[in-house]
């Protein structure tokens, strides 16, 4: 892997800037303007997760909201506000929750070796582990076994997702965004959409009855 030093990325960013005024002259011009995102993303903050690369997508497009092992917590006033201002003011379409493969933070929490705060914050997934732990345990390697953790993940994050006030009181009326659960596939690049167990989490209340998936 290419290491860019400091300067490097300095002059990156300025050829950058400099190729796009060259296919748009108004183009930071209109960024200026303001944003209208359709997409909200939730993901993890590994570094490898680079979004816009990964969907081609531009600046603009997705409001990004980002943490360790792509957690939902219903006290992180951080991803609280994002989802809040995403949804009443940007009036996004989509909400993102990401999760990807080989997940140093999932694969932590699947070992039970990480230490300080780190530790604390991946409890949720630890305990997901525990209560997996039959069915986790019998699949074969480390990394498949954290792979599926991180599908499973994903799934509970959304369903936390649903808990908070800001869906619940989104969810009462007609007009919310469609939730959609992903895992990155970093293997083979690709973006694998998990199925949310939609009628479950409407007979738990966890979803409207009028949603559609
Ligand atoms: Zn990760």
């Amino acid at each position: 892997m290419k290491y860019q030093t400091y300067e490097e990325i300095i002059k990156n960013n300025r050829e950058w800037a400099s190729e796009k005024l060259s296919i748009e002259p108004s183009y930071f011009e209109t960024l200026s303007r303001g944003q209208k995102p359709p997409f909200l993303f939730i993901g993890c903050s590994d570094s490898r997760m680079a979004l816009d690369t990964i969907t081609k997508t531009e600046p603009g497009e997705l409001f990004i909201h980002r943490n360790i092992a792509n957690q939902i917590s219903l006290t992180d006033m951080n991803l609280l506000s994002v989802l809040e201002y995403a949804i009443g003011h940007l009036k996004v379409k989509h909400i993102i929750v990401c999760g990807h493969y080989c997940c140093g933070g999932v694969t932590a929490a699947l070992e039970g070796n990480a230490e300080g705060l780190v530790e604390s914050w991946l409890m949720p997934i630890r305990e997901l582990y525990r209560k997996n732990k039959k069915e986790l345990d019998e699949i074969e390697g480390l990394k498949k076994r954290s792979d599926k953790l991180s599908e499973m993940n994903v799934i509970l994050q959304v369903k936390n997702l649903c808990k908070t006030s800001v869906m619940r009181k989104v969810f009462k009326g007609k007009d919310y965004p469609k939730i959609h659960a992903w895992v990155i596939d970093i293997y083979i690049g690709r973006i694998k959409e998990l199925k949310i167990p939609v009628s479950e989490f409407k007979e738990r209340e966890l979803l409207p009855k009028d949603y559609k998936y």
